[in-house]
């Protein structure tokens, strides 16, 4: 199936909370210049999102064949177990953010402009999500990232942005060659649908990890996926 590209995302940003997380006090004589850059930056932002559904073509013990393309992982290819259609994306907060943020000079400015596009890049998650669940009435899902883990190397982002397509004259998003995304506030993955919850994070031991969203889980892999 062809790429679809969803350009038209909604970012409101809910500025009592994100200067909560920014620990930005209302009463601080900076506020004002904060609210200030929220409203510049939601006049300019474009998140936006690029998928392509596809049907899994083959699988052996630790590949799976999307489009031609062999993805290797014995995690994925355990997690895509039950799945025939997945969908692989890439997300962004949008080169209009990455350019505006890009100009402040400012060293508090460019901190804050860039807590504003992780905000970006979330709402375009989100409503990929969302887009995808609704349009292929998908109840439960998860998604796999290249280099979230050692399984799954970063190295495989080449064939994961060859299965997605063209991404940066659609999105705005490249690959480098040493395999970042430019804006560097974009997310590439696989979602699938799948009834047992996965998060990368089960299997990941990095301590302290702000991003955590599952606690590790040391007999998992064992458990699921040794061959
Ligand atoms: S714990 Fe942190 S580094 Fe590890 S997979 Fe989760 S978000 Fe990534």
């Amino acid at each position: 199936m062809e790429p679809v590209i969803l350009s038209n995302i909604p970012f409101n940003v809910n500025i009592e909370l994100l200067m909560k997380r920014i620990r930005l006090k209302k009463d601080n004589s900076h506020a004002d210049d904060f609210r200030h850059l929220v409203e510049e930056a939601q006049a300019i932002a474009r998140p936006k999102a690029m998928y392509r559904p596809v049907y899994i073509e083959s699988k052996d013990d630790d590949h799976v064949v999307l489009e031609g393309v062999s993805l290797k992982s014995r995690i994925l290819k355990v997690n895509l177990e039950n799945a025939y259609r997945v969908f692989p994306f890439v997300t962004t907060c949008g080169m209009e953010l990455e350019d505006w943020a890009r100009a402040k000079e400012d060293m508090l400015l460019r901190f804050w402009a860039e807590r504003i596009k992780e905000t970006a890049l979330h709402s375009a998650i989100g409503l990929f999500n969302k887009y995808v669940s609704e349009e292929f009435s998908i109840e439960k899902k998860s998604t796999m990232t290249p280099g979230s883990l050692e399984d799954w190397p970063i190295e495989e982002q080449r064939a994961l942005f060859e299965i997605v397509g063209n991404t940066k004259d659609a999105i705005g998003v490249e690959l480098t060659e040493s395999l970042m995304m430019k804006p560097v506030h974009s997310v590439s993955g696989i979602l699938f649908p799948t009834e047992v919850n996965f998060e990368s994070c089960q299997l990941c031991q990095r301590e302290k990890c702000p991003g955590r969203r599952a606690p590790y889980d040391e007999d998992l892999y064992d458990r699921r996926y040794s061959k």
